[in-house]
């Protein structure tokens, strides 16, 4: 047969395959509606998967082709199908996210966070960056959230190249604490396992860890959470795979280790991206990318930064990857702290254009931790509204307290500047703009603790409160989950990247408590438990110290005292409400000890309204008049449930009323803070 005929049946070929899966995507449809009416149905069936995955295998072989060749086209029309039927049962008005990996991994983590606020979130993940890129290119997916760099591995240059080569916008970044395990299918020793599976990136940074196991095979996967889910469909006791916890939950498997990364700090920066830019609060401190393309002699870098060091305009990344326009050319990315609406980064970026070959602005966002990045209003915009009471109605220049005190570590008298407490970002005290700690009375379960977790990050809280070990007057009334409820704290406040505060019971249980909470609170039935406030004072875990109910100002900052003689100055003073005549409140707010012990100590002072209250309706007001009082936060119960609370119920907010607190406070998360 002549090549030009042979060509033409392989063109036919060719439109016949194409019909096929043409053909194919529409049953996919069709599959898909049958399940939107049945949610029982899962999107994604591992086992069907598994036994088609087999069939093609074995048809392809029959047929005279390569089996690995045919299952491996196969998988990628299967995750095809999977984004298909995904994008078909999403709610119409949700947002769509595509991300690289599979459901569990960092990425998707980073995405459910960042877009936290969000009415209606439909996931999709995919094989390659590219892949989610051209998702969302194709208009598949509104949002595609990437990692770029990584604080142990470094950047991640083929998102770079993505970013410049495809024409999208930066519209926001996250940061995410990586937190490898080891996982395995059962709690086997560590010795007994003989391959190892990850992400080329993970598998970097747990070098250490993998040059320590002996006579095991590293494997190279496309996803932390494929490695995880491999491990456990091959039900094999001698696999393992590094991911996080996340993902080993998802896929059932058990942490054999943890803390397997090199470094301890080990975080991830994600970049958020879309089509278009999208609309934030202008008042949320900023930051902006910029692609820089700089001409082919000396000094032309130099000459660019010096353009924003004069602006005074802070560069918090540079990073330099060849450029398409030929050897030793290259292009620069530089992060800036402001935003583009910002009158010294528009002046800047006018001037860099004259310096440099080309400037192009990749996008000005929110930085990471600004409120909930596209807030809750679902239209892509965070509204704040502005507070009904101005936060700061004390004096800022405190008066130093009367001498003669013998609390001297406590006292002005020693230090008379205003001491700062920083728990994982957030700054409480001093004129850092007050701060909301807010969360459930106690930790009940996963999914309570889990999403009072959400409801306190989408109203803009800092940080996550629950009590896991709760002193109750009767000892009949529940009396908290101990360390399950402790884990299950810390693992919500890592999801929603919240610090988390609980009260700690007994001195032998502050080292144990304090390897998983960020805070440690003392109650205000412990004010003067002086052992326990020597073994929380011996650890470098920062202090709630609440109050007692019976306790006069001097003696609660005698209480202090003990902590900081201790050696932890790490402490913050709470006003929760004192016993008096008055029996309408369950205790009454005495607002007059913030005035009193911000004039007498340098430490930090928050107000808990919800224990003062004992009654939901009054705590907004009580709130608002702490701050009014020169309160540098507030800690404030709240449940998903508050009628079903296992605790202090009729104190606890609802989710809703909790960011309605936030907004008419102005307690809202600030990244300067
Ligand atoms: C609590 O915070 O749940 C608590 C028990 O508070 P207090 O010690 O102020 O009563
Ligand atoms: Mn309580």
């Amino acid at each position: 047969m002549p090549l030009s005929n042979l060509r033409d049946r392989l063109d036919q070929t060719d439109r016949d395959l194409i019909a096929l899966l043409a053909e194919r995507q529409r049953l996919i449809g069709e599959v898909a509606a049958v399940k939107l009416d049945d949610p029982a149905l899962p999107l994604h069936d591992p086992g069907r998967e598994r036994a088609l995955l087999g069939r093609i295998h074995d048809l392809a072989e029959e047929a005279g082709l390569d089996g690995y060749f045919a299952t491996t086209v196969y998988r990628r029309i299967l995750d095809h199908s999977i984004r298909v039927q995904a994008s078909r049962q999403a709610p119409r008005d949700a947002v769509r996210v595509a991300f690289q990996g599979e459901e569990g991994c960092y990425s998707h983590a980073a995405a459910s966070r960042h877009l936290a606020g969000q009415q209606a979130l439909a996931f999709t993940g995919h094989r390659t960056f590219q892949d989610a890129v051209e998702a969302l290119r194709r208009g598949e997916a509104d949002r595609a959230v990437l990692p770029i760099e990584n604080t142990v591995a470094g950047p991640i240059e083929d998102v770079y190249d993505l970013i410049a080569e495809r024409g999208l916008v930066l519209v926001g970044e996250e940061v995410v604490r990586v937190e490898h395990c080891l996982l395995a299918v059962e709690n086997v020793p560590i010795g007994q396992i003989r391959h190892v599976g990850s992400h080329a990136k993970a598998l970097a940074q747990c070098s250490q860890f993998l040059a320590g196991l002996t006579d095991v095979r590293i494997e190279d996967e496309h996803d932390t959470a494929g490695a995880a889910r491999l491990v456990a469909e091959s039900n094999d006791p001698t696999r393992a795979a590094i991911a996080g916890e996340d993902a080993g939950e998802r896929y059932g498997l058990v942490v054999i280790q943890r803390h397997i990364a090199n470094r301890k700090d080990n975080f991830t920066r994600f970049v958020v991206v879309a089509r278009d830019g999208v609309a934030h609060d202008a008042r949320l401190p900023h930051k902006t990318s910029l692609l820089l393309t700089t001409d082919h002699r000396h000094g032309a870098l130099a000459e660019a930064l010096q353009v924003l060091a004069r602006r005074g305009l802070n560069l918090t990344k540079l990073e330099s990857r060849p450029s398409p326009d030929g050897p030793w050319r290259y292009r620069f990315y530089a992060d800036i702290e402001g935003g583009t609406h910002e009158e010294q980064v528009e002046a800047a970026l006018a001037e860099l254009a004259e310096h440099v070959a080309a400037v192009r602005v990749l996008g000005s966002y929110p930085q990471a931790g600004a409120a909930t990045a596209e807030g809750a209003s679902g239209d892509g915009i965070a509204t704040v509204s502005t507070p009904t009471v101005k936060p700061r109605l004390a004096p800022s220049a405190p008066v130093v307290a009367p001498t003669g005190k013998r609390y001297r570590l406590v006292s002005r008298e020693g230090r008379s500047e205003d001491t700062i407490v920083e728990i994982g970002g957030v700054r409480i005290g001093g004129d850092a703009p007050p701060v909301l700690i807010a969360g459930p009375c106690s930790v009940e379960s996963r999914e309570q603790i889990f999403e009072s977790a959400r409801g306190v990050r989408a109203a803009g809280g800092r940080l996550l409160r629950g009590g896991c070990f709760k002193p109750r007057t009767l000892p009949y009334d529940f009396q908290g989950l101990g360390f399950e409820g402790l884990r299950l704290l810390h693992e919500a406040g890592r999801a929603y990247d919240l610090p988390v505060v609980t009260e700690v019971l007994h001195p032998a249980d502050v080292e144990a408590v304090a390897r998983e909470a960020d805070v440690l609170q003392i109650g205000a039935r412990n004010m003067q438990n002086f052992e326990l406030l020597k073994a929380v004072g011996s650890t470098r875990v920062p202090v709630l110290l609440k109050r007692g109910m019976m306790a006069s100002i001097d003696e609660w900052l005698a209480a202090a005292e003990y902590v900081l003689a201790a050696g932890n100055e790490r402490v913050i003073l709470c006003e929760r409400g004192i016993r008096t005549f008055e029996t309408a409140t369950r205790n009454t707010l005495d607002l007059s000890s913030v005035v009193v012990a911000r004039e007498r100590t340098h430490l930090p002072v928050i107000v808990d309204p919800s224990h003062a209250a004992g009654v939901r309706r009054w705590v907004p007001a009580l709130a608002q008049a702490a701050l009014a009082a020169g309160a540098h936060g507030l800690i404030v119960e709240a449940h998903p449930d508050p009628d079903a609370a296992l605790s202090d119920g009729p104190q606890s907010l609802t989710l809703e009323a909790l960011a309605e607190l936030a907004q008419t406070t102005g307690c809202v998360a600030s990244p300067a803070a």
